[in-house]
């Protein structure tokens, strides 16, 4: 047995709980055990329970033990990112104004865990309302790259890649709105998938951008984020644009991890000019590496991705506006009083309520957005993004005329330090530069480490993109890959990260 069972991927904990060789209260008690020692550095969490998750482990273990048939999944522990309703635990959203706020029901995807028996060890940080590439913007403080404690670990859902990086969890939730799962993903050297828009269901997922929002699986490995996929995945009549098909076959992809004659083009926009160096010689040897496995690659134009990053801030703050009215002092969380009013009305409390609760970069977005949607403006702005909107749906099409899959650098560089670019809301932006596009045309995205930068030893994320509802590609390609560049970097990449011990340990 293994002595750490924080090291072991989610497929082998499963196996090991399955055949009985390790109990799931053996293995939450570990990955406990292991926040406990390292949280306190990394802040990936935001809330942990650990005696709901012993319990759900103790449930598991007695209904396996009277030989009950589960789940692979059954008894395997994950965390949630903040922005999925869950029913009796504080769910955030990294933001001021839902403090205190305890969900009276779960999201479909944590509906879903749960009844696989995957005990929920907590929910993980998060920029404030999924806005951010960094995890600075949570109004409880930032995440910690597990790598460098002194850089971010990608945003908006850095927690969730933090913890399974920290080996604080073997799997998490992440939703991704713009890049939130696989930018994370990148710059943690772990894995992230984006699921085909209403492949997942949205149903108590907190809505940033109702159109582009999609949760999706956090993971060490291609073959545990396809376990994960086939959890949380499928129609769901609560979501309205739940997508009503069977699950891709993810799993089965993974396992056969093949990509021989598949036609893999490289997006010819997404890797040039301001794409670090590191980033790109780890990609270009990521692509080497398919062709050497017998997949053709050719280059693909996509000449209106170079408008997508100006479309995403004109749709995104446009949604982001209408779903945060929401948050009026009235039914959710915070209400604060405007100072030297008596009887203030209800416009004045959620002036004031507003204005506390939210932090400035969730102000900006409203503000844009608010302008974007106004009358007088409204064809200018938000008319013109969804036209080019449109464009880079046909530009997908058209790439898929010719290709089965599409690769790119997944961000432009690897973790920056923390601070760096929190003054410059426009670099910030850039970080999703080639991760947007598939958001907007909801096509499907996984991020998968590519290896390490030389110039700084942090790791790099190759993206590949695959047609809606060809979600299993993105499993094929990317388990191949998984496994040559394992077989390159003699061995996981994350086990050059340094170890985490606990301070003072
Ligand atoms: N970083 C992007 C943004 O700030 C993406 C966010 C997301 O995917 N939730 O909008």
């Amino acid at each position: 047995m293994n002595p750490d069972l924080t090291r072991l991927s989610a497929a082998e904990l499963a196996h090991a709980i399955a055949s009985k060789e390790l109990s799931s209260v053996e293995v939450v008690q570990s990955h406990l055990d292991r926040i406990a020692a390292v949280d306190a550095d990394v802040h990936a969490f935001l809330h942990v329970d650990g005696d709901g998750a012993l319990e759900a482990a103790r449930s598991v273990d007695e209904r396996r033990a009277s030989g009950e048939e589960l789940h692979v999944l059954a008894g395997v522990p994950i965390a949630v990112k903040d922005v999925m309703a869950t029913k009796g635990l504080p769910t955030t959203c990294g933001s001021r104004i839902l403090e205190g706020w305890i969900p009276p029901y779960d999201a479909t995807v944590v509906a879903r865990l749960k009844a696989a028996g995957m005990p929920i060890l907590g929910k993980t940080n998060m920029d404030e309302f999924a806005m951010g590439s960094s995890t600075e913007h949570s109004a409880y403080g930032p995440t910690h790259n597990p790598w460098d404690l002194t850089r971010i670990p990608g945003g908006s859902g850095g927690g969730s890649s933090a913890v399974v990086a920290a080996y604080e969890a073997p799997l998490a939730i992440g939703t991704d709105t713009g890049g939130s799962i696989r930018q994370p993903a990148s710059v943690t050297g772990t894995v992230g998938v984006k699921p085909t828009y209403g492949g997942v269901s949205r149903y108590g997922l907190v809505a940033l951008a109702s159109s582009l929002d999609q949760a999706g699986p956090c993971t060490r490995t291609v073959l545990d984020a396809a376990l994960l996929h086939s959890v949380i995945g499928g129609h769901d009549p609560m979501d309205s644009t739940s997508i009503n098909a069977p699950v891709p076959s993810v799993v089965e992809a993974a396992r056969r991890a093949d990509v021989k004659g598949l036609k893999v083009g490289v997006i010819k926009e997404l890797g040039g000019e301001g794409y670090q160096g590191g980033v790109r010689a780890r990609f270009d040897e990521s692509v080497a590496l398919l062709q050497e496995a017998g997949a053709e690659v050719v280059e693909v134009s996509c000449p209106s991705f170079d408008y997508a990053l100006a479309a995403y801030y004109l749709i995104l703050p446009s949604e982001a506006s209408s779903n945060l009215a929401k948050f009026d002092a009235m039914r959710y969380g915070l209400r604060v009083l405007p100072e030297g009013v008596d009887d203030p009305s209800a416009e004045q409390v959620m002036a004031a309520t507003r204005d506390a609760g939210f932090g400035d970069e969730v102000k900006r977005r409203i503000i844009l957005g608010t302008y974007a949607l106004s009358s007088g403006y409204y064809d200018a702005y938000y008319g013109q993004a969804q036209k080019v909107r449109r464009l880079i749906a046909n530009d997908f099409s058209a790439a898929f005329e010719k290709v089965d899959v599409l690769v790119s650098p997944t961000a432009p560089t690897t973790a920056f330090k923390l601070g760096d670019k929190l003054d410059d809301p426009m670099s910030m932006y850039l970080q999703d530069v080639a991760t947007i596009p598939a958001n907007l045309a909801g096509v499907p995205g996984m991020s998968l480490p590519s290896g390490l930068a030389d110039e700084d030893g942090l790791p790099t994320g190759i993206q590949i993109l695959a047609p809606a509802t060809k979600d299993e590609r993105l499993y094929g390609v990317g388990a191949a890959l998984e496994k040559m560049l394992v077989d390159r970097w003699g061995g996981p990449l994350l086990a050059k990260a340094p170890q985490l011990t606990a301070k003072g340990a």
